[in-house]
């Protein structure tokens, strides 16, 4: 592992290669990136880096985005099939159809896309947000316009309650998120009564509703940062994530809230990349994501949602 771990720094170094993480990846990759974060740090990262590879250690549609807005760098992935549940639920094509139907029955309306999604999709999208920014770019949307959110119903219903801006809303999940059991989150705050739990909003609402806090993962990090007396933190979001937390505020104790069928939660996405691929991928210069004929018309739509 040491070995495995040198030889990565040492091709970093030799190809002028940066490496960015989302806070997902296991804690060994997080460890090794010069830029961890959730999607909206990293895009923004991907901006500003100097080097002449970006790896992102992440999954397709986050390689994906850093490409679109950097077209001169070679963006690799440790692995091309980490893709997302998300970003699959929603194809374009379908998407299309959809636009047309309502446009066809007269619904005047904006495209609001959250981030996990292709690159197709965010071209046929008025905005594209995260979980750390949607609220601000919600309000940019006019106030005489409906918006369509795709794909994610639950950070969908989550924005609705928080904006009171009505929405129509794509039927799609994240299937980690999706499938925490609330069952065993109301036993853990039993066993923790003085626990604070932590939601994501891709989280449904019956675990939302029993959350202190919900918020995207930097909001999550400034939430926990705020409290300076040892606290117990039963954390609803994908379980690398205590890594993150753990290392920033390790005077605090995490606890994976479980999904129904696991004792933690992990995407199995994200989890296909490892140390071996990433030393591979940087070896190869591949596998990389290569330009697309949508990439440009996105890059627009990206452009304008989180770089101003
Ligand atoms: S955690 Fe969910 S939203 Fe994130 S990459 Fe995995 S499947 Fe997609």
């Amino acid at each position: 592992m040491a070995d495995l771990v040198q030889q990565i720094l040492d091709l970093k170094k030799r190809k002028n290669a940066v490496i960015l993480a989302h806070y997902y990846q296991e804690g060994e990759i997080q460890d090794l990136a010069d830029v961890t974060g959730d999607s909206l740090k990293l895009a923004r990262a991907a901006t500003q880096v100097d080097a002449d590879i970006i790896v992102f250690c992440g999954v397709h549609f986050m390689a994906e985005t850093a490409k679109m807005l950097n077209p001169a760098k070679k963006v690799l992935l440790p692995d091309l099939q980490a893709g997302c549940s998300l970003a699959e639920s929603c194809p374009a094509n379908k998407l299309d159809r959809y636009q047309q139907m309502l446009r066809e029955n007269g619904r005047k309306f904006q495209t609001v896309t959250y981030i996990n999604s292709t690159a197709a999709v965010k071209a046929l999208s008025d905005w594209v947000v995260t979980s750390g920014n949607a609220e601000d770019i919600i309000k940019r949307v006019p106030e005489g316009m409906e918006i369509l959110f795709v794909p994610d119903r639950h950070l969908g219903q989550y924005l609705e309650e928080a904006t009171g801006r009505k929405m129509i809303l794509w039927n799609g999940s994240c299937m980690v998120h999706e499938i925490f059991s609330v069952g065993d989150l109301l036993a853990m705050k039993k066993r923790y009564p003085h626990g604070v739990t932590v939601a994501h909003p891709e989280c449904p609402a019956n675990i939302r509703e029993h959350s202190e806090f919900v918020g995207g993962t930097e909001a999550m990090i400034r939430h926990v940062g705020s409290f300076k007396e040892p606290t117990d933190f039963l954390v609803a979001t994908e379980a690398n994530m205590m890594w993150q937390l753990q290392s920033k505020f390790p005077q605090h104790r995490y606890h994976p809230v479980p999904g129904i069928s696991c004792a933690c939660n992990k995407c199995p996405h994200m989890a296909l990349n490892t140390l071996e691929k990433l030393r591979d991928c940087l070896v190869n210069e591949a596998p990389e994501i290569e330009w697309q004929p949508d990439f440009e018309t996105a890059r627009g739509v990206l452009e304008r949602s989180l770089l101003k």
